[in-house]
Order: structure tokens, then sequence, then C-alpha cells
């Protein structure tokens, strides 16, 4: 039987970036001890504390069909933070709640394309991206943020690529490199769109993990509230990315609408998760703090030693869980940067060419291991980088 043109394209015809990873996978199952720093994965499991309130919410009985665009006080609850985080008030009708934010991104270009529209996305981007627009049968396609500007995209090439797109996807901050976009680059991003009436996508899933500076959602923008569908996860946030657990956050017509398409697809998320969320976004702000406190306290530890080396260049990372590295002087491809450290040092990380080619030559350290480890694995990389010069 033939499969759809749609599920067999997903992929497109690039890999999908995971190779290393999976190598990885493979020597860990024959019994290899290596230090991963592939996945953007936490090293803690999720809080007892919510895994209780999940487990009582179950015994409780939230165990049958819970309301598919969320149940009312999680989905408050989210308006409440994304309210007071944001500045924009935001209600129960703005907020549809998604089995995580991977969902969530595929709704939102869902609800903005139809088939065969342009879908404009950031390269370097997070992996799925290509392929999450495909599913929705529009047509991916990349604007380069490049190296030499620190990886923030330039109002101009968005520009110009604007003219027939429907949408334009943006990640601050960014998976893969750690960079958040400035004040001036969002505002940019705003005003194109307000000008070329784009729907802005724009994923929000680390706003917990910012180093430098504060957050800044371009749903707050003049003009954007209208036109913007904002991702969001508590995958990074609190440590429960199994839960598959996030949302999405737009007009409330768009909202409505999107109801029908998780009604027809998901059918909403189990109730004993949407619990233990709400109870886990109760927590507050300290609670979410704890979490991203590692991340930080890792990117200090990793840019004391990059920066000592004169063969590695660390991208400003201001954000996120991951450090991206410029290894372009050592001669070798990300790819081969990767596979070497993998097979002779057991260190895996993922080459900048898996995120696409504006990050090609170099490779994303997720920051997902205790310090010491980290501090052990990061000098052994910068060494290999030395030894290697081309
Ligand atoms: N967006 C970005 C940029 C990510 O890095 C991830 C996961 O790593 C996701 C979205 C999806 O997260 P989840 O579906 O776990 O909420």
């Amino acid at each position: 039987m033939q499969i759809s043109n749609r599920i067999e394209n997903i992929l497109g015809k690039g890999s999908d970036g995971w190779g290393a990873f999976y190598k990885a996978r493979r020597m860990i199952r024959d019994g290899i001890d290596v230090t991963e720093l592939s996945i953007g994965e936490h090293d803690i499991t999720t809080d007892p504390i919510i895994l209780n309130a999940m487990d009582q919410a179950a015994r409780a009985g939230h165990t049958g069909y819970a309301a598919i665009p969320g149940i009312h006080d999680l989905r408050a609850e989210v308006a409440r933070r994304v309210t007071k985080n944001t500045g924009v008030k935001t209600n129960v009708g703005n907020v549809l709640i998604t089995p995580g934010g991977q969902s969530a991104l595929f709704a939102a270009h869902m609800a903005s394309c139809n088939p065969g529209d342009t879908a404009l996305f950031i390269d370097p981007y997070y992996v799925t991206y290509p392929g999450t627009i495909r599913a929705a049968s529009a047509i991916p396609k990349s604007i380069k943020a490049k190296a030499e500007n620190n990886f923030q995209p330039s109002a101009q090439d968005i520009a110009a690529s604007a003219g027939n797109a429907k949408s334009l996807l943006i990640n601050s901050p960014n998976n893969p490199t750690g960079v958040v976009y400035s004040r001036e680059t969002l505002t940019d991003i705003a005003k194109i769109s307000v000008d070329e009436d784009l729907w802005l996508i724009s994923d929000e899933v680390y706003d917990t993990q910012i180093w430098e500076g504060s957050h800044l959602s371009p749903r707050s923008l003049a003009g954007m509230e209208e036109r913007t569908l904002v991702v969001g996860s508590m995958s990074k946030s609190h440590a429960m990315t199994g839960s598959r657990i996030g949302w999405l956050i737009g007009p409330e017509a768009a909202i409505s609408h999107l109801e029908n398409l998780s009604t027809h697809t998901t059918y909403g998320v189990a109730g004993f998760i949407q619990q233990a969320a709400l109870f886990a976004l109760k927590l507050g702000d300290a609670f979410e703090a704890s979490i991203a406190e590692p991340f930080r306290r890792r990117r200090d530890l990793a840019i004391s030693i990059i920066e000592k080396s004169n063969v590695i260049n660390l991208i400003p990372s201001r954000g996120a869980m991951y450090v991206m590295l410029d290894i372009r002087a050592t001669g070798l491809s990300g790819d081969e940067f990767a596979d070497r450290l993998l097979t002779q040092h057991h260190i895996a990380l993922l080459p900048g060419e898996g995120f696409g080619d504006a990050a090609k030559g170099h490779v994303r350290v997720a920051l997902t291991v205790d310090d010491a480890r980290l501090e052990t694995a990061l000098q052994t990389l910068v060494d290999f980088a030395e030894a290697n010069i081309k």
C-alpha cells in the first residue's frame, strides 16, 4: 500500500539531525560510558511533589476524558502566568492546553497556513521545525541567522522572504544557539509581521532560562497580540518532558477553532497530568528558578573553560540549556568533530549541521550532566580541538 506523500515527506530530503544522538544511544546500550551532552533533557526527573500531585489526582478520579481545550483551572493559571510575565492581559479563551510544545507548534501552523502556503523559520532551528511545517501541509522556507551576527536574524533577510509567506516561526531563548533575541531584533520582526500581514509563531519554551536580561515576548509588542501564537511548555521550565504538557496562546477566535483540531487529533491531555501541571505552576517563580539554576551555573562553567581556548569560539549564550561552539578554526566540520569526539572520547554532542546550514562548523553542547562531569568533558573537548587542527 502507498503511504501518503504528506507522511512520506515529513523529513524532506535531509536527515532528521539526530544521527549523533542515535549513535551515542547505541554505544550506551553496548555498555560504553558516554557523557551525554546531546539532548535537551534535564539530568533530574520530575520533582516528587509534582508526582504526588499527579498520583493524588489520578486516585481522586481524574482518569477519564478531560476537557479538550484544557481544564478551566489550568487554562486560567496559564493565562494568569502569561499576563504576569508579559503584561498582555490574557484570558482563558486565549489558552489551548496541548500535549507539549511540539503539539502546539503543529497546531499553530495548522491554524496559520493553508496547504501549500509558505511558512518561514529561522536557521539554525530546533530540529522538528521543517518537519512540523510539512506535517501541516505548508512549505518550510528557512532564513539564515548568521554566525557573524551572533545568530540574531537580520530584518532585511526576513523582509526579503516575507512577501509571499503566511507565517514566521521564531524561538528565543534559542535552541540550539543559546542566543536571546534583542529587543531591536524582536521589534524589527514585529514590524515586518504587521507590514507583511504574517502570523508570528513565537516558541517560548525556554522562557524561564534567561541568564542575562529578561524575557521579551513579541506578543507584547505593538500590533502583535492579534497575530501572534505563543508556544509554551512545562517540559523545560518544570522538568516535565515526559508528561507532555504545554500550551498555545493566541487570539480567542484562533484558539476556539483549534479546539476542533484537538478534538480530531489528540483529544486533549490526561486529566491527572493537567492537575499536576496546575499544581506545578502554582509553585511559582522560585520553583521555576530552582529548575533553571543548574543550567545557569553550568553555562558560567562552560564560558570559563572555553574562553581560555584559542581554537574554539563561544557564541554569546544568554539563555536555554545549551552552548554553541564555533569550531571552524579546527578545519573540521561539525559532523566530523562530533563524530570523532564521540568515537575517541565518548562525549556525545550534536553537530551544528543538524540544526541547519547556518550552524555549519559549530557543535551544540547540552548542559545536561553534573558539573564535575561537564567540566571534564569540556576540558577534553578543548584539548581535542587543539590537537585536531587540520
Ligand atoms: N521548541 C523547542 C525550541 C525545543 O527545544 C523543544 C524541545 O526540545 C520543543 C519546542 C518541544 O518541547 P515539548 O514538546 O517537550 O514541550
